[in-house]
């Protein structure tokens, strides 16, 4: 009996549907997706000797990403550029440009995606790789720094330290520096 009212909700279901076919078209993020994988598919066939994509390592991704940043538009100070550490310079510089981390951090996450939906296995996935994560950090620390953009409280540059940025929660350090300011 239920059987049978089950099959007829189907049928009007699916005839209410018909105009809704706004879910077949893909997302900006899905095309998004499928250019930067055609992208990295065709920079591996153009590699050196060429590479497939199940050979690919998480090198061939790093190279990939150097590789991109001549197409940047994000200008990266370098150390001896007088604008280093400006958010705004007055004036223009010869510095490179350079693909901003926000770009890069994204792409890779379409990439990682794009590999399992192309058949590879996610132990295997070179985007998931932790090389990837220490890259794309160092290279959010260096744009930070070159751009003036602070994304996290550090203690003040002392220079010369040589001691390693990796120590957390020392807050009370921090606090501590700030009592030798002086008021005019
Ligand atoms: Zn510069």
């Amino acid at each position: 009996m239920s059987g049978v009212n089950r099959g007829k909700d189907i049928a009007e279901g699916s005839f209410m549907n018909i105009s809704n076919d706004q879910q077949q078209t893909p997302s900006r993020y899905e095309s998004q997706k499928r250019r930067d994988w055609n992208a990295f598919v065709q920079y591996l066939q153009n590699h050196r000797p060429p590479v497939s994509v199940s050979q690919c390592s998480y090198n061939h991704v790093l190279d990939f990403l150097r590789y991109l940043d001549q197409f940047g538009k994000t200008k990266v100070h370098l150390q001896g550029c007088m604008f280093y550490g400006q958010p705004e310079p007055p004036a223009p510089c010869t510095c490179p440009l350079r693909q901003a981390w926000g770009s890069l951090d994204a792409l890779i996450g379409r990439l990682r995606a794009a590999y399992e939906e192309n058949g590879g296995a996610p132990s295997v996935n070179p985007f998931a790789s932790g090389s990837i994560r220490i890259y794309l950090r160092e290279v959010k620390e260096c744009q930070a720094k070159a751009r003036g953009i602070p994304y996290k409280k550090k203690k003040k540059k002392m220079g010369g330290g040589g001691s390693s940025s990796s120590s957390q929660g020392m807050g009370a350090e921090e606090s501590g520096s700030t009592s030798s300011f002086h008021f005019s």
